[in-house]
C-alpha cells in the first residue's frame, strides 16, 4: 500500500464515525449505512493504492440505485450533495488529525478521487432522474390514453343509450299519425302510442337525470335534504316499485326486518331510496330468472349496515373497485339496452358511481363482496351499504334549511 493510502487507512474508524454523523439526513442510504461506507472507504483505499479512481464507481452506482428506488430523488437526497458531504468530512478529518504537512499531502492526493466521485455521482443522478422522468411520462401517457378511451366509449354508449328511447318515441309517433288517419280502433291505438311515447321519454329523463347527478357529485354540489327516514320503509317502497319486474323475471325479493332497520335516522330519504333502488335493480339485472335477492343488515355503532345479497353472476375481484368508478364499466355499446331490468341489460354505467356518491355524501361507505363472475355457477354478490345512523340532521344542513324558511317561520324556529 502506498504512503497516502496507509495514512488514510489509519483514520478508518474516526472516518466512519465522522461521515456517518454527516450522512444521517440522506434517506436513500440510511439503511445499512455503515456497511456501505466501509465498502466505499475500502474501495477508496484501493483506488488510491492503484491510482485508479474507477474503484469507487460501483459503490456510488449502488447508492444512486437504492436512492432512486426507495423514493423519487429529491433535493435532499442528491447523490452529489452526499458525496460532497463525504469529501468535506474526509478533508476535515485529515486536517484535524494529521500534521499540517501530512494533511496537505494527503488532501492533494485525495482531491482527484473526490472530483471523480462527484462527477460519477452527478452522472448517476442524471441517469436516475431521466429514468424517473421517463417513468412518470409513461404513467401520464397511460392515464391520458385511458381517459381518451373512456371518453370515446362514453360517447358511443351514451349515443346508443339515447338512441333506443328516441327510436321508440319516433316509432310510436308515426304509429299515432297512422292511427289518427285510420277509422277503426282509433282510441285504442292512440292510447297504446301514448304509452310507448311516455315510456321512451321516461327513459330519456332517467338517462339525463343520471348524467346530472354524476356531474353534481363530481362538483360536490349534491345537497342532501336531511329528514327522518326508516331503512325498512325505503326497502319496502323499492320492493313495491319493482314488484312487477320481479314477478315477470320470477325472482324473489325478501326484505328482512333486521336490527336498526326500523330505527328513525336522519338522511336524505329520496337519495337513499335512489341508492338502495340502484343496488336492487342491479341485483335484478345480474341475477338469472328464478334467482333470489335478499336485503338484510345489522345495527353497528354509529351506522346501519344494509346487505343486498343476490344469487346472480357475481363480480370478479379485480372489478370490485372499478364498477364504482364513473364510466369504469363501459363495455361494448351493442350490449347496451334500454330494457334496464332485463337479464344483463347494460346501462350507461352511472348507477354505482351515483350510489357511491350519495352514500359517501351522507358520510357512509359502500363496497361489494363476490367470489367472481361466473354465469354458470352464479356465485352471487353482496353489496354492503353503511349508512350513518344520525339522530339529528347535521349542523350545516340545519342552517341551510333554516335559511329557506319564511320570516314568520324563522321566528318560530328561533
Ligand atoms: P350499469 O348501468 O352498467 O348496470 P352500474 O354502475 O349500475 O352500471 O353497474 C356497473 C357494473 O357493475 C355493471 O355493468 C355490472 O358489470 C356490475 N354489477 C353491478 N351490480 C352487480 C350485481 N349485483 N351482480 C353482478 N354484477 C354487477
Amino acid at each position: 500500500m502506498n504512503e497516502s493510502a496507509v495514512l488514510l487507512n489509519g483514520l478508518k474508524s474516526e472516518w466512519l464515525e465522522v461521515i456517518e454523523k454527516r450522512l444521517t439526513k440522506f434517506e436513500g442510504v440510511r439503511t445499512e449505512l455503515e456497511a456501505d461506507l466501509l465498502t466505499f472507504f475500502d474501495q477508496l483505499i484501493v483506488a488510491m493504492d492503484t491510482n485508479s479512481p474507477m474503484w469507487i464507481d460501483t459503490t456510488i452506482a449502488s447508492w444512486a440505485k437504492s436512492a432512486s428506488q426507495s423514493q423519487p430523488l429529491s433535493g435532499s437526497d442528491s447523490m452529489v450533495l452526499m458525496v460532497g458531504e463525504i469529501m468535506a468530512g474526509s478533508l476535515g478529518l485529515v486536517s484535524d488529525s494529521l500534521s499540517a504537512e501530512q494533511a496537505v499531502a494527503l488532501t492533494r492526493v485525495l482531491m482527484p478521487f473526490f472530483v471523480h466521485a462527484i462527477d460519477t455521482a452527478a452522472n448517476q443522478e442524471l441517469q436516475a432522474r431521466l429514468a424517473q422522468t421517463h417513468r412518470e411520462l409513461q404513467r401520464v401517457q397511460n392515464a391520458l390514453a385511458r381517459v381518451d378511451k373512456s371518453k370515446s366509449d362514453f360517447i358511443s354508449v351514451a349515443a346508443h343509450e339515447l338512441k333506443t328511447p328516441l327510436t321508440l318515441i319516433e316509432g310510436y309517433n308515426s304509429m299515432m299519425h297512422e292511427a289518427l288517419s285510420a277509422t277503426t280502433n282509433r282510441r285504442l291505438q292512440s292510447a297504446l302510442c301514448i304509452k310507448g311515447i311516455t315510456a321512451g321519454t321516461k327513459r330519456l329523463h332517467e338517462i339525463v337525470d343520471d348524467m346530472i347527478d354524476v356531474s353534481m357529485i363530481d362538483n360536490n354540489l349534491l345537497i342532501l335534504n336531511y329528514q327522518p327516514v326508516w331503512i325498512n320503509r325505503i326497502c319496502l317502497a323499492v320492493q313495491r316499485d319493482l314488484d312487477a319486474i320481479i314477478q315477470q323475471r320470477q325472482l324473489s325479493l325478501t326484505i328482512k326486518n333486521f336490527p336498526g332497520s326500523n330505527d328513525m335516522i336522519f338522511a336524505d330519504g329520496e337519495r337513499i331510496y335512489q341508492a338502495v333502488r340502484n343496488i336492487i335493480v342491479n341485483a335484478v339485472k345480474y341475477t338469472p330468472d328464478g334467482g333470489a335477492i335478499t336485503v338484510d343488515g345489522r345495527a353497528l355503532p354509529g351506522f346501519i349496515e344494509v346487505l343486498v345479497t343476490d344469487t346472480g353472476i357475481g363480480i370478479d375481484p379485480e372489478d370490485h373497485q372499478r364498477i364504482f368508478e364513473k364510466f369504469g364499466n363501459l363495455g361494448d355499446a351493442s350490449l347496451h339496452s334500454s330494457g334496464i331490468t332485463k337479464f344483463k341489460g347494460g346501462g350507461p354505467g352511472l348507477g354505482l358511481p351515483i350510489t357511491k356518491g350519495i352514500i359517501e355524501a351522507h358520510g357512509g361507505a359502500i363496497w361489494v363482496e363476490s367470489e367472481g363472475c361466473d354465469e354458470v355457477k352464479c356465485p352471487g354478490s353482496i353489496f354492503h351499504i353503511m349508512i350513518p345512523s344520525r339522530k339529528s340532521p347535521p349542523e350545516a344542513i340545519a342552517a341551510h334549511r333554516h335559511n329557506g324558511l319564511t320570516k314568520e317561520e324563522r321566528v318560530l324556529y328561533d
